[in-house]
């Protein structure tokens, strides 16, 4: 017997661990997202551009980057991509002024070559319209390979 249309729609929580449907979170960000003015914290750009890693969507990776510190692309040809698997925002602050923010994040990745794990340390700004864009993150540990 065939399930109901609406069962088999049912949508994939979204990748950034919110535990919400994709398109109630970051999808609503996400290239071709609805909300125009763009995620309106530095975690929940954070988190939406984590989700876009996860994703594909390079675009919205790209699209979200301060212009000044922005690559060409994300992956040069040839490029193994990671498989993420895991966010979790450990800290999350924003300026009292409100002009940049900054976020403490750690997430896992597979790659062929196995596990991994990376913590950043995220910093954002908010440009004249509102919408937050990622400047620079640096890690505070070297990643660490987790065993298999
Ligand atoms: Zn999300």
């Amino acid at each position: 017997m065939a399930k109901p249309k609406r069962k088999a729609a049912v949508e994939a929580r979204c990748p950034c661990g919110s535990g919400l449907a994709l398109s109630d979170c970051c999808g609503a960000f996400l290239s071709g997202g609805s909300a125009h003015f763009g995620a309106p914290t530095p975690e929940a750009l954070m988190r939406s551009r984590y989700t876009a890693y996860a994703l594909g969507d390079d675009a919205y990776v790209l699209g979200t980057w301060a212009p000044e510190t922005r690559p060409e692309t994300l992956y040069a040809p040839g490029d193994a991509r990671p498989k993420w698997l895991k966010l979790k925002v450990l800290s999350s602050a924003e300026a009292l002024d409100g002009r940049t923010g900054e976020v403490l994040f750690e997430a896992t990745g597979r790659t062929a070559a196995g596990a991994f794990r990376m913590k950043e340390h995220s910093l954002f700004r908010r440009e004249e319209g509102g919408r937050w864009l990622y400047v620079s993150g640096e890690s505070p540990d070297a990643e660490a390979t987790l065993k298999d």
